[in-house]
């Protein structure tokens, strides 16, 4: 614990020293939490990186979030503790993979979660973040839109926005995509006075059943304002400690599922990574122009519709 305070005051000296800013994914371990700037979803984070005048990011969570801090930030320097944190769900989509898809179907728009490859971005029309998914594609002209990577929450929007078909991809998050309709049985008998908050990268098995669909910083509002003092928390497993930490009236559970790169971080990385400035982000240039502007089209959907 002593030695855990201490690597917290040299980081935050380092901070100020370097003029860098950390940023932190909501499913961090917690100890990050207390040295970093900025605690959210990946839209917050997106907000975030687009909006700091630091000279240096240190991005905590995985690759294609630092990418796209880097996207945003072509001047600054984005480090990361690990350049092998990787996403299995961006992962899952290639760049042959999407211009397939297109090919299959011309002139359709391509909305793009964040969670994928710089490259895929750049051949994308459209990014969105779990928490602005519905509004981006129901904004979009046109009957119809594929959808990448995820398959669940391409059907959350399809869901949502029923006057549009959406054409998914058909990759998911394994973390959330294990949750199933027996875990949810088990949690209900084990917690009958917990509501069910899912994020939309679940099943929708699960999504039908819960109280509240939401990406990790809307969980922390909903379960604000519910009348409610138990939830069970169908997400992966560190939003747990995140809203033990923003909501300390009331009570969590949830299942032992956890992201193993989201994982990799701790305070003894960080403090090596911000003392070093690396290793550091690199996205191509020509590469980053595009991608660039499928965030720009987000960003602009956004600001056009509060
Ligand atoms: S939780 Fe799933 S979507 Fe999020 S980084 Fe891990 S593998 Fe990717």
């Amino acid at each position: 614990m002593a030695e855990h305070k201490i690597l917290i005051e040299k980081i935050k000296k380092l901070k100020k020293q370097k003029n860098a800013v950390i940023l932190a994914h909501n499913y961090q371990r917690p100890e990050i939490y207390d040295v970093a700037d900025f605690i959210g979803d990946s839209l917050k984070l997106c907000l975030e990186a687009r909006e700091t005048d630091a000279d240096i990011i240190l991005f905590c969570g995985v690759s294609f979030m630092a990418e796209t801090a880097c996207i945003l930030n072509p001047d600054k320097k984005v480090i990361v503790p690990f350049i092998d944190a990787g996403c299995a769900m961006a992962d899952m989509l290639s760049i042959e993979a999407l211009r397939k898809m297109k090919k299959a179907h011309p002139g359709v728009p391509v909305v793009t979660y964040v969670n994928s490859s710089a490259e895929v971005k750049a051949e994308s029309d459209y990014c969105c973040t779990s928490a602005n998914a519905v509004e981006v594609v129901r904004r979009i002209e046109g009957d119809k839109v594929l959808f990448v990577p995820d398959r669940n929450l391409a059907g959350y929007v399809g869901r949502q926005v029923p006057e549009k078909k959406v054409i998914a991809f058909d990759g998911y998050c394994p973390v959330h995509d294990m949750i199933n309709a027996e875990y949810l049985d088990d949690a209900i008998k084990t917690y009958p006075s917990a509501k069910l908050i899912a994020h939309p990268e679940c099943r929708q098995e699960v999504l039908e059943r819960a109280d509240a669909v939401r990406s990790t910083s809307g969980m922390i509002k909903a379960v604000q304002e519910m009348d409610a003092e138990e939830f069970f928390v169908l997400t992966e497993c560190g939003m747990i400690e995140r809203l033990k930490r923003e909501v300390p009236g009331k009570k969590f559970y949830g299942l032992c599922n956890m992201c193993f790169d989201m994982k990799k971080n701790n305070l003894e990385s960080v403090f090596r990574c911000l003392e070093d400035e690396g290793p550091k982000v690199k996205v191509d240039k020509n590469v980053a122009s595009k991608a660039l502007l499928s965030l720009e089209n987000m960003f602009d959907i956004m600001e056009d519709h509060g």
